[in-house]
């Protein structure tokens, strides 16, 4: 079996199959074997493992997954990568791939079948298109997760750790820092990538919180109250809180809260810490 995580190995397998690299599907292959065994390392795969892989594209990463992990689950979108990668992960009997839309595949259904219930550990070179919606998903849904190892943009791995009084502290900020502990692994250059993506990346690692590190009534209340302030990112966190409908809460109601907390009343959601809005949250009334 030809191994991926080089160039080589990657071109073959694109000759071979006559392979259209998907731009619109943000497809970049691994090409570097350093790489691919530093992620695999920071993710701290054991064969007590079942991982998650989110994109295998030609099965570069899912190879070294394989390699470690009890079991790999992988879901990919794109249908004309299927015969490839039942080439190159045949040696495997570990490997579930799924050829679906992350983002409209019950995880939580993954995590029952394969791994009984148990958290499992996501393992990915994302398509940074989606970073956001598949990190909000992994987080959002509450599926038993251990942790997230993955490759992003660099500028989404520096706003995953930044903290208040940042322009690039934002809600993506906030949640990641609610419900997990970023750590940056690496910084990986566009030449580690087939073909070379536009911008730098990096590999971040996100423990899932067992407890979140602040206590807050109504979670989803909180992030709701999150996305407004960060919505309009001009105006002050009052205009822009009061102006979302579904929160439905007055510019009045919100100065009030604000002076509640001793924030002046034109304070701005990026200098906000994530105790500051769960203390917000609770102090707005909801909409019934
Ligand atoms: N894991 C491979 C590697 O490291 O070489 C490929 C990574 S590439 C950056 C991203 C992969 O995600 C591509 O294979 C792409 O087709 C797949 N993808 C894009 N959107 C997806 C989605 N919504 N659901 C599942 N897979 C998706």
């Amino acid at each position: 079996m030809a191994y991926l995580g080089n160039p080589s190995g990657t071109m073959e397998i694109i000759r071979k199959y006559h392979l259209n690299i998907q731009k619109k599907f943000g497809q970049n292959f691994l090409i570097d074997d350093s790489v691919l065994t530093g992620i695999v390392d920071a993710a701290e795969i054991t064969r007590q493992d079942c991982v998650l892989e989110i994109g295998p594209g030609i099965g570069t990463m899912t190879q070294y997954l394989a390699e470690r992990a009890g079991e790999v689950v992988a879901v990919e979108i794109d249908k004309a990568l299927i015969p490839i990668l039942q080439d190159t992960l045949s040696e495997y009997d570990n490997v579930t791939v799924i050829n679906k839309d992350i983002l409209k595949v019950s995880i939580q259904q993954i995590v029952e079948e394969k791994n009984a219930g148990k958290p499992i550990k996501v393992v990915a070179n994302l398509p940074y298109y989606i970073t956001t919606p598949i990190i909000m998903k992994l987080f959002e849904t509450g599926v038993p997760l251990a942790s997230v190892t993955v490759m992003v943009q660099k500028e989404v791995a520096d706003r995953m750790q930044m903290k208040p009084g940042s322009r690039d502290y934002g809600a993506l900020s906030l949640a990641v820092q609610y419900y997990s502990k970023p750590e940056l692994i690496s910084k990986v250059p566009p030449s580690c990538f087939i073909p070379q993506p536009g911008v730098e990346s990096a590999v971040i690692r996100l423990t899932r919180y067992q407890e979140p590190p602040v206590r807050v009534q109504d979670e989803a209340h909180m992030f709701e109250v999150i996305k407004a302030a960060f919505a309009q990112r001009r105006k002050t966190l009052s205009n822009a809180v009061s102006h979302m409908p579904s929160l439905g809460v007055t510019r009045e109601q919100v100065v009030a809260a604000l002076a509640q907390l001793s924030l002046p009343a034109d304070v701005r959601g990026e200098a906000l810490s994530l105790e500051q809005f769960a203390a917000l949250s609770d102090l707005l009334p909801k909409v019934q």
